[in-house]
């Protein structure tokens, strides 16, 4: 029997981190939706389509992955597709908290839905979309931690911003 299983996050933007996770992960579950957030609580750098449109470009040669845009539980959303499994990443310690935080939550709001949590590759290890943005501002390299398309509109968008 297939699973359905969704990657939620920000991807704001997406990392190579992500995509390993994406990557590891669809194979398992054959049917994979990587769920854009979009919560006007959050202040984004790419909007939210944007971001769905960066991964489509960087998962494009990927197959049994859909992509979302979602402003909601994500627990609602996996009840609303029938999805049975929420994935995911763990870096390091510092993630365990509020990784752990979540998943209960989302067990109490959905016990039918679990929480897979797959531990980061090590050279992954210190990639944030955070991390990411800040050496995009100073216009640093960002080889080996986004791919090109997501280093390009980083550069597009923050030419943008300083003009
Ligand atoms: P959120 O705002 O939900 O934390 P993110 O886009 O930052 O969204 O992350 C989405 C998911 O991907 C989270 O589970 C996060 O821990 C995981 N993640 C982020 N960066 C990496 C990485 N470098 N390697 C593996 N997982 C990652």
């Amino acid at each position: 029997m297939k699973v359905k299983a969704i990657y939620p996050g920000s991807f704001d933007p997406i990392t190579y981190g992500h995509i390993d996770i994406i990557q590891r992960l669809q194979p398992i579950y054959g049917e994979l939706t990587v769920l854009v957030a979009h919560s006007p609580k959050k202040t984004y750098l790419f909007s939210a389509e944007e971001r769905a449109h960066l991964i489509r470009k960087c998962l494009k040669d990927l197959p049994g992955i859909n992509i979302d845009m979602f402003d909601g539980l994500t627990v609602e959303y996996a009840k609303k597709v029938q999805a049975s499994v929420i994935i995911r990443g763990l870096r390091a310690v510092s993630d365990f908290e509020y990784e752990s935080a979540m998943a209960n939550m989302n067990k109490k709001l959905g016990p039918e839905v679990e929480t897979m949590i797959v531990f980061t590759r090590p050279e992954y290890g210190h990639i944030s979309s955070r991390m990411v943005k800040e050496v995009a501002f100073y216009r640093g390299d960002l080889t080996g931690i986004v791919p090109p398309a997501v280093a390009e509109a980083l550069k597009s968008k923050y030419e943008h911003k300083s003009s």
